[in-house]
């Protein structure tokens, strides 16, 4: 869809990416670093330990949970490693792993890397959330891990705690260990509160939390991500880690590291805020052309149900360049069940606000013109 994007000159709001980089301090301190030759060699293995410190001062200060920068901490090239290496290094062939669907692309493929089985749990709409029956009914005695993403990508929804305690309830009365993808952590909207898994009781020792600097610093091209879980299973990802890049982006770590000691509340929800202005600018427009909208509660994604116009998502995103200039993704890639998502859409709304607005103008005058006409 991005090629597709660049074809026909469309606005990609198909990938997730901003399309404005991190804060001007964040991209100055790699730049410095480069200069000053920190980080242009391997790194230490698990990550440097200024940014390993970091992040378990950013988990403190947040969340209110205490890591091991030593043992618990590790980093890793991106969210997407450190979920291919948790995957690789904690499941055997043959096990199953429960994630909820629709799910981000990566979890199906590191899945399958480990030899492992893929268990859905399908959220619906109009609220995506968890079917805690379902849930529980999906567990077998080859369940090993449950792959859980808040806020989740790319329904926008959010676990609540009650959502959180029956997840915490199920993985405790089956002995499994519970992935969390967090990295949306800091977009959340509205009334809506990140509460990580790991702070739930008896979840610590069996939670494996992952998140990454790619969307809280808007450098998803950096790739520095990374894992806190308890030694036995952090030796276990950093097993495969090891093999996988080894290392990976020296200076950026240094970087990182810095906006994470430094950045204060207020960055926090300067991001948020922005984020949530232009999530209700998208959602305006989507609704003024006619499609009904499920408002997420957090990420950089909204979903639009096109069963309307008579087409499925598939067919309507490869025809949205050509009809209107704009790129979206259809929801169906991200379900094994594809009659679930066949009519969702997935617009992002990570871009600029002039970006959104020629967006929605685009949207307006091609639907809204289509319905007259349909009507006359
Ligand atoms: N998990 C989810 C749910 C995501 O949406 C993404 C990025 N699109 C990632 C992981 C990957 O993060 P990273 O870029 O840090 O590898």
């Amino acid at each position: 869809m991005s090629a597709l994007a660049v074809a026909t000159g469309s606005i990609n709001l198909g990938q997730g990416f901003p399309d404005t980089d991190g804060p001007a301090s964040l991209l100055q301190s790699a730049a410095d670093a480069i200069l000053a030759g920190r980080g242009n060699q391997y790194p230490p293995g698990p990550g440097i330990p200024e940014l390993r410190a970091a992040v378990a001062g950013h988990r403190s200060r947040h969340y209110g949970l205490s890591y091991d920068p030593d043992t618990e901490v590790l980093i890793t090239a991106g969210a997407t490693e450190a979920i291919a290496a948790t995957l690789l290094g904690l499941l055997n062939p043959g096990d199953e792993v429960i994630a909820l669907e629709p799910y981000y692309d990566s979890y199906a493929a590191g899945i399958a890397m480990a030899g492992a089985r893929r268990v859905p749990v399908t959220l619906h709409p109009p609220g995506f959330t968890l079917d805690v029956d379902a849930l529980r009914a999906a567990v077998t005695p080859a369940t090993r891990a449950l792959l859980i993403n808040s806020p989740h990508n790319p329904t926008g929804a959010v676990l609540s705690r009650a959502e959180l305690t029956a997840i915490a309830a199920v993985a405790i009365d089956h002995d499994l260990v519970v992935i969390t993808d967090e990295v949306y952590e800091h977009l959340v909207y509205d009334d809506a509160e990140h509460i990580p898994l790991a702070t739930l009781p008896g979840m610590r020792e069996r939670t494996v939390s992952i998140s990454s600097a790619g969307k809280t610093f808007s450098v998803t091209g950096w790739k520095i991500g990374w894992v806190l879980a308890a030694p036995p299973l952090l030796a276990a990802v950093r097993s495969a880690k090891q093999f996988l890049t080894y290392v990976n982006g020296g200076p950026f770590q240094y970087a990182v590291a810095e906006a994470l000691d430094t950045l204060g509340p207020g960055f926090y929800t300067g991001l948020r805020d922005s984020h949530q202005d232009r999530r209700d600018l998208l959602a305006a427009g989507l609704t003024a052309a006619g499609f009904p909208v499920y408002v997420p509660k957090g990420t950089y994604f909204i979903t639009a149900d096109v069963s309307h116009l008579g087409v499925d998502g598939l067919t309507f995103c490869r025809s949205l360049p050509r009809r209107c200039g704009v790129v979206a993704i259809p929801a169906s890639v991200f379900y094994d069940n594809k009659t679930a998502g066949a009519s969702l859409v997935r617009f992002a709304f990570c871009k600029r606000t002039p970006v959104l607005q020629d967006a929605v103008g685009r949207l307006r005058s091609a639907f809204q013109e289509g319905e007259r006409h349909r009507g006359e």
